[in-house]
């Protein structure tokens, strides 16, 4: 666990009862989180603006945490290549459970040991954001503004040169055969 980490939940000091924390995630959230694949997948994200607000409850043998993330993330169109946001609005149940010998790490569950203080809350927080984040991200699908015309006139140029190259390739081949 990074003490760097600017998602740090200190479990120990937090009081008895009902209690919230609030954390506000960048773009610095996504660089250093997940496998090289995945981070390569998440390489269009150009920045992000999101506020995670944490409802804690504490008792003497678990922490259970609402977390409510609600901003939007700039990620590059999918069809224009300009920048694009996406609206985020997403709430995920988490358990922080003490010192059961028993218990194990579940999707939603942590176990921390008895010389545990912290829980860092980064790993989960770009899980719950990143499945909010569409396998596809175009202008236009959702009201975010339309694509870049420009951009889409000599993509289309680009595209027809491509398909012409390829159409035209194979003939002069056979031309250069006959000869
Ligand atoms: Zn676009």
């Amino acid at each position: 666990m990074s003490e760097k980490s600017a998602y740090i939940l200190d479990v120990r000091s937090l009081p008895y009862g009902q209690s919230t924390q609030q954390y506000h995630i960048t773009k610095e959230l996504f660089d250093g989180i997940g496998t090289e694949n995945e981070q390569k997948g998440f390489e269009d994200i150009i920045s992000a603006d999101i506020t995670a607000d944490v409802m804690i409850d504490k008792s003497e043998k678990l922490i259970s945490l609402i977390i409510s993330c609600n901003g939007t993330i700039e990620v590059v169109c999918d069809r224009c290549l300009d920048p694009l946001d996406v609206e985020i609005a997403c709430e995920d149940n988490l358990y922080i459970k003490f010192g059961g010998d028993e218990m194990r790490d579940g999707d939603d569950v942590i176990v921390l040991d008895d010389k545990e203080t912290k829980v860092d809350l980064a790993q989960y927080l770009y899980e719950i954001i990143i499945t909010q984040k569409p396998y596809r991200c175009v202008h236009g699908e959702n009201g975010e503004g339309q694509c870049n015309e420009n951009m889409m006139a000599i993509l289309e140029k680009q595209c027809k040169k491509d398909y012409d190259k390829e159409e035209i390739d194979p003939r002069w081949t056979a031309l250069q055969k006959l000869k």
